[in-house]
């Protein structure tokens, strides 16, 4: 695959659509990672470019049409509502290069604000 010099040539060069992504491959194990946590509902697991010394993703294991932030609805099985205090990337200019909704939940170091 396409090494990105940085997430945002990353988000910028993703198209956003439906299709199946990376984070599938992750889900059905056909790629290798670091599972932290999981359950019926969700996968979390270590970002392979970490950004702090933690950096974990949480992603739905059944994205039904979930691509992003935008997309969601009361109905979806996890109130993705709930992590709205959290910055989730959302579309090419919020830096999202994967179109599977996904929390990042980043920590060990001092943080900034705003992000970038
Ligand atoms: P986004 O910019 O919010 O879409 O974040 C996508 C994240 O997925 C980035 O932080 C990437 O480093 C991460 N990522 C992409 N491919 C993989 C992978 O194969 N394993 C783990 N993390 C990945």
């Amino acid at each position: 695959s396409v090494v990105m010099a940085s997430e945002k040539e990353a988000a910028l060069a993703a198209i956003p659509s439906d299709s199946p992504t990376i984070f599938d491959k992750i889900i059905s194990r056909e790629i290798p990672h670091h599972v932290v946590y999981e359950d019926d509902n969700v996968l979390a697991f270590r970002d392979i470019r970490p950004q702090g010394p933690i950096h974990i993703l949480v992603i739905p294991k059944v994205k039904d049409g979930l691509t992003g932030l935008s997309k969601a609805e009361e109905n979806h099985s996890t109130s993705w509502a709930a992590f709205s205090t959290i910055v989730i990337n959302d579309g090419p200019q919020g830096c999202q290069a994967v179109y599977h909704i996904h929390v990042h939940v980043i920590g060990g170091r001092q943080m900034n604000w705003p992000p970038g």
